[in-house]
């Protein structure tokens, strides 16, 4: 009999709500995650000490891991840590490199990871690869997709608004990606899947076309639920191609490039994928983003995160090497830095009229 279904790697629970990191043993007991309590936490040292201070009280069994960078060499020392000690699962409880930490080291240990968020900087809360500096620069590790995915929007709200601003950059860069993944199917005939095509644009959609802000609930229950249906969504295509286009290869370019420069993730790629956009002649779409990401705080011009016209042409000049292999719009048009500075002078015009 063929096979009519396919499982798909996703949590056992996704809490998103006001004071869900209340009872988070509860949660974790609930769902079998540990029913002993016995739990290794991954915090930073600073946030982090303060959310184990309101914690640790209802969490006896639990013990603390304080990680102080994004980098392998830190996720594979916590993987040491916390080996043969008999943890239910390893929790990440912080930002996006806590995250990556977390899970690069449950995995390494065998145990399945819970993921607590702090903020919603980017996508890679939920999904199946863990990012981390290496002495090469930055390399992406697969790994198991987090058991529970739990997102307190009381925290959030505390979170620097930066932080949150740049999950909205990646989320709407969703539509970008998803536009290069379509570009691709039809002149290579790259296979598109057409679920993890529907989760990803539907998130970006969903955060672009919603008249909220940061400050609101509504909002950032919309902009944290696109960011784990875009993990998901990574889960279901094996790879980070319904996230990540042109758009993300522009914001490899900024961190290859000028590495003690570049902006943050969201920001950066935001910023792609409006160019994209206007690269691939979508310029209602790319109008909509520019606005979108200008009502909420974000930046939409090169200068505005400190870098000169000719510093980001040569950026986008740079784009395609940084994911060999991917097809985008920028492997499709195969532009002249020429071409990409009357490109670039042709978008700012557009979005400054
Ligand atoms: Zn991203």
């Amino acid at each position: 009999m063929p096979v009519l279904t396919r499982l798909i790697p996703s949590p056992v629970v996704v809490d998103i709500s006001r004071g869900a990191m209340d009872d988070l043993a509860g949660l974790l007991a609930d769902q079998r995650i540990s029913a002993s309590g016995k739990l290794a936490f991954a915090i930073s040292g600073g946030s982090g000490q303060k959310l184990r201070e309101k914690l640790a009280p209802d969490l006896p069994g639990a013990d603390w891991y304080e990680v102080c960078d994004g980098t392998l060499d830190s996720a594979v020392k916590l993987a040491d840590d916390i080996k043969g000690k008999r943890y239910d699962a390893v929790v990440g409880l912080g930002g996006g490199k806590i995250i990556d930490v977390a899970k690069y080291a449950a995995a390494r240990v065998g145990l399945p990871m819970a993921a607590v968020a702090t903020n919603l900087s980017h996508d890679g809360l939920c999904s199946p690869v863990s990012i981390l500096d290496n002495d090469n620069g930055r390399g992406s590790y697969g790994v198991p997709t987090p058991i529970a995915m739990v997102i307190d929007l009381d925290v959030i709200r505390d979170a620097p608004a930066r932080f949150v601003r740049s999950g909205i950059g990646d989320a709407i860069s969703n539509i970008s990606a998803i536009a290069d993944w379509e570009l691709s199917h039809e002149i290579t005939g790259e296979p598109v899947d057409g679920l993890a095509a529907a989760m990803a644009r539907t998130a970006g959609e969903s955060v672009l076309r919603h008249p909220g802000g940061v400050g609101d609930d509504d909002f950032i229950t919309v902009l944290a639920e696109g960011l784990v249906l875009s993990g998901i969504a990574m889960s279901i295509s094996g790879d980070s191609r319904p996230s990540s286009g042109a758009c993300h290869e522009i914001s490899h370019a900024f961190d290859l490039l000028y590495p003690k420069r570049a902006a943050s993730h969201g920001e950066q790629v935001g910023i792609g994928a409006a160019f994209a956009m206007h690269l691939r002649g979508a310029s209602e779409q790319s109008g909509l983003f520019t606005e979108v990401l200008r009502r909420h705080g974000l930046p939409v011009l090169p200068e505005e995160i400190g870098f000169t016209v000719e510093e980001f042409v040569r950026a986008v000049a740079y784009a395609p090497q940084t994911r060999p292999g991917r097809f985008t719009i920028l492997e499709h048009l195969d532009l002249s830095t020429d071409q990409i500075r009357d490109a670039y002078a042709d978008y700012a015009k557009t979005i400054r009229s």
